[in-house]
């Protein structure tokens, strides 16, 4: 079990050691790839890392690169096979973020026009910050990645809000 492992019931978990369901389309030593039982559209793929994690903050960064190298090694079979030319690959991190699963998992998501589904970005709600709050954040952004000091990815982020 990984760093955030959890006593909670996990269907992930059970995946990758056999005991649930699954229609299985790629595997190595730290990840499997199964079809989500609720396709956008045929073909949408999970990639899920075999040891669990419930979010992509609390995943190894190299296991995470490799989570997205499986991606884009799958991306092009699932574009041919599901004759999508176009892919969302997706991560939800977190419950506001829309997770579901608690067990990190990246979706391939061949789209179709009018398939419905919606990433529905630029965000409508949107205020449209003027431009010196975005230099300020990018600022920020900029001064937190060159403080030798600072928090290791697993840490909490500081808010970035006002
Ligand atoms: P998320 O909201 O990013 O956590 O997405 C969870 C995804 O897992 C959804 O698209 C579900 O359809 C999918 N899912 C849940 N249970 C299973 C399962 N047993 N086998 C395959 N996919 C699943
Ligand atoms: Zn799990």
């Amino acid at each position: 079990m990984g760093v955030a492992a959890t006593t909670r019931h996990c269907i992930f978990c059970e995946i990758v050691h056999g005991a649930g369901e699954a229609s299985i389309c790629y595997q190595d030593d730290r990840a499997i790839a199964f079809m989500d039982i609720q396709p956008v559209n045929a073909g949408h793929v999970l990639i899920v890392p075999r040891e669990h994690f419930e979010t992509l903050s609390d995943v190894p960064h190299a296991l995470a690169m490799h989570l997205f190298d499986v991606a884009l090694r799958l991306g092009p079979v699932v574009r041919k096979l599901s004759g999508s030319p176009d892919l969302n690959v997706v991560v939800n991190s977190g419950e506001a973020a829309g997770q579901d699963v608690f067990h990190h998992h990246v979706h391939l998501i061949p789209r179709r026009p009018d398939d419905g589904f919606d990433v529905p970005l630029p965000f409508s709600g949107s205020q449209m910050p003027d431009r010196t709050l975005l230099d300020a954040m990018a600022a920020r952004i900029i001064g937190e990645l060159h403080d030798p000091v600072k928090r290791t990815s697993r840490e909490q982020p500081a808010s970035l809000g006002a």
